[in-house]
């Protein structure tokens, strides 16, 4: 895991406890200094999810067979696509865990 700034250094944001988060490199990558991005549905630009702040549950589902994440709102939607939340790597490890019975989480 990577300590990931949710407002990115780069556009203000600062080393404060509040805008730390812990990341795996590939989120953190995709996610790079984007702190908002467009809803696919409306093509509004809003702010991506933060885990601080926001409920993982309000914002997404999974998918019936457990290995997409969808997003239930617009942030959700557009969190989903700006850090490619449902990118090969991740969907096919999603498909292991299921497999082993890890995966969905029951509760977020
Ligand atoms: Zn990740």
């Amino acid at each position: 895991m990577e300590i990931e700034h949710i407002i990115p250094k780069a556009k203000g944001g600062t080393d404060e406890e509040d805008n730390l988060w812990l990341a795996c490199r590939l989120c953190n990558s995709y996610k790079g200094i984007q702190s908002d991005a467009e809803d696919p549905l409306t093509g509004k630009r809003v702010k991506l999810f933060n885990p601080r702040k926001q409920k993982w549950s309000r914002h997404f589902a999974w998918s019936e067979d457990g290995t997409q994440i969808l997003g239930r709102t617009a942030c959700g939607r557009a969190t989903v696509i700006a850090l490619q939340l449902n990118n090969i790597v991740s969907v096919t490890v999603r498909q292991q865990w299921v497999i082993a019975g890890w995966h969905p989480p029951t509760s977020n």
